[in-house]
């Protein structure tokens, strides 16, 4: 039964992950979490100003299900901007619409949404080793924990 898949596809993930307010102590600092495809929504709705039908389709998602990622979202910013709180921005359900990888002896080479989900590269084009990992976005079943650790500096993808 044709079920829409879990993740939502993401271009784009923002360099800077943490905002916070100037002037709070730490330890009164409270924080709201915003979701890596939270983030691509209110990108692709409120920056990019595309239709919301479009925005679900480069999510790779329905309208309804875009509309339930959104609201959420800008309620989570216009909350922390009056608030003064911070933000975070991390995790979520999201798939990068490419993957970089890397095998054994350093190759690197990124891989298409698509071509992830219908043939997931077996070995290096280079060198055909396979010994090959997914650099990026790490976890997502290869377990290297929370990506906001690992990411700095891939953004070349
Ligand atoms: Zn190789």
């Amino acid at each position: 039964m044709g079920r829409q898949p879990l993740w939502r596809r993401v271009n784009f993930i923002p360099e800077i992950t943490y905002f916070k307010p100037a002037g709070i102590p730490l330890t009164r600092l409270q924080e709201v979490c915003l979701s890596v495809e939270e983030a691509e929504a209110i990108r692709l709705k409120d920056l990019e100003r595309l239709e919301q039908e479009e925005c679900a389709q480069r999510m790779n998602i329905s309208r309804t299900t875009f509309a339930r990622v959104l609201g959420p979202a800008r309620q989570k910013i216009a909350d922390a901007l009056l608030s003064g709180k911070a933000i975070r921005i991390e995790g979520g359900n999201f798939e990068m619409v490419v993957r970089r990888f890397r095998c054994i002896s350093g190759h690197e080479w990124d891989v298409p949404f698509e071509t992830m989900i219908n043939t997931p590269p077996q070995c290096c084009p280079a060198c055909n080793t396979p010994s090959i990992m997914p650099l990026w976005p790490p976890g997502l079943g290869w377990g290297r924990g929370d990506w906001g650790k690992h990411h700095r500096g891939r953004r070349n993808w």
